[in-house]
């Protein structure tokens, strides 16, 4: 079986005592038996059957492994790789790594008291239940390796409109995946679960050389009339910005589709420019290469007020919570307005996202907002859609 999951048929082993750890299993399907071997005498140590977590502790602490795992039915196991636990580990607060080490210690001592003098270990307590939502998040992130592999992953991209031409200037790239049982999961959740590993990096890689290759393409096919100022937009996650020649990275994929950094912008949420210098770094990086930069959610992360001034990003995307919230709370709308005024004395454009109805455009517009994004303009959609979306007649607001 390919990627992440292995099968096993009755009897075969999974691991032996003493070997090097090198990753750990989730039980999809089937029975496994742990058991160590004591004066010739074999000692069941565990059963273990779907949804239970195996051969984990040898990973965490980096040890031979204590006990041998055989499956004594056919079984399917999810492979957790020995990365995708120490990135976590090494997050985690110093204490909680701390007791987990002791924890280990002390299962280790137990384990050679049992071996050492043939006594059967206590009933381990039955607290599935509690784990089962961290076990699904570890068998979705293996999910999601396979779903890089068997492009299950895709690209949408969403129309941003320019309300002084009336036509489409922009559009987000913004990734899908199709899983085959699960259906459609959401970004929400799974970039956020790849966020939590070094995984984001390669979904965000292909988001950008699927977005990359989409624009190269609409360059191509529309009219260099349409296509004069169009740019294509990508979002950044935290790992990504942290990425010391990420800029630089952007710039060679570009370079590889012959497009010019002109067209192309990186959206970078507001809630990252905490780290104040790395963003900062980044942004000047991207502008010294011509690559445009947007500021993403802006209003609803930690924006420094003060420190504002400093980056220099070209755009500034509103958040879509002011935009539901502005028609009916007046106090709203004058921060819209206010928002609008002061990016654009900093000579920064803004794009208004979330806007689904031709009063909230009409608000926008009047109180100088230049691009809109969101249903009223478009939804989603895959590349081939896009030329169509450039030639439609000017929206009048
Ligand atoms: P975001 O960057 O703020 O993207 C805008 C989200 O608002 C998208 O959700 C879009 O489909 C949705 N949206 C657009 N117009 C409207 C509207 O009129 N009404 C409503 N209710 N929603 C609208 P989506 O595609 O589910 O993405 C959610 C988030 O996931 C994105 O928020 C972004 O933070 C993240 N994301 C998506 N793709 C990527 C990616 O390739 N890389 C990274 N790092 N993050 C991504
Ligand atoms: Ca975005
Ligand atoms: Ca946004």
């Amino acid at each position: 079986m390919a990627g992440s999951k292995h099968s096993y048929p009755p009897g075969a082993h999974i691991f032996r005592e003493g070997d090097a750890p090198d990753a750990a299993y989730v039980v999809d399907q089937g029975r496994v038996e742990v058991y160590t071997v004591h004066n010739g005498q074999k000692l069941i140590l565990n059963y273990l059957g779907p949804g239970d977590l195996l051969g984990e502790m040898a990973v965490i602490d980096r040890e031979p492994r204590s006990a041998s795992a055989k499956a004594t039915t056919q079984c399917t196991l999810t492979e957790i790789r020995e990365d995708q636990i120490s990135e976590r580990l090494q997050q985690a607060d110093s204490v909680v790594r701390l007791l987990v080490q002791a924890l280990l210690r002390r299962y280790r001592t137990g384990l050679k008291a049992v071996r050492d003098r043939g006594i059967p270990l206590p009933e381990p307590d039955d607290e599935q239940a509690d784990h089962g939502n961290v076990i699904d998040k570890f068998r979705l992130e293996a999910e999601l390796m396979d779903a890089i592999d068997n492009e299950e992953l895709s690209v949408v991209f969403q129309p941003i409109l320019d309300l002084r031409s009336g036509q489409i200037r922009g559009f987000e790239s913004l990734t899908r995946w199709q899983h085959p049982r699960r259906g459609p999961i959401s970004p929400a959740e799974f970039i956020t679960l790849a966020e939590e590993t070094s995984l984001i990096l390669p979904v965000g890689h292909y988001a950008l050389s699927k977005s990359t290759q989409a624009l190269a393409k609409l360059m191509r096919d529309a009219p260099p009339a349409l296509t004069e100022q169009l740019w294509v937009s990508v979002n950044v996650s935290a790992r990504q910005s942290a990425v010391v020649d990420f800029a630089d990275l952007v710039k060679a994929e570009l370079d590889r589709e012959g497009l010019s950094t002109a067209h192309f912008k990186l959206e970078i949420t507001e809630s990252l420019t905490l780290d104040f210098d790395r963003v900062s770094s980044l942004i000047d990086r991207c502008r010294a290469l011509g690559i445009g930069v947007a500021l993403d959610d802006f209003g609803t992360g930690h924006s420094n007020l003060s420190r504002l001034h400093c980056l220099r990003f070209d755009t500034v995307k509103l958040d879509q919570s002011f935009v539901r919230q502005m028609m009916d709370e007046p106090r709203c709308a004058e921060l819209v307005k206010g928002i609008l005024q002061m990016i654009r004395a900093i000579g920064a454009e803004v794009v208004a996202e979330g806007v689904e109805t031709i009063e909230q455009a009409r608000f926008l517009k009047a109180a100088g907002c230049r691009y809109l994004q969101g249903y009223l303009i478009g939804k989603p959609q895959s590349a081939d859609g896009l030329p169509a979306l450039l030639k439609a007649e000017p929206l009048q607001v």
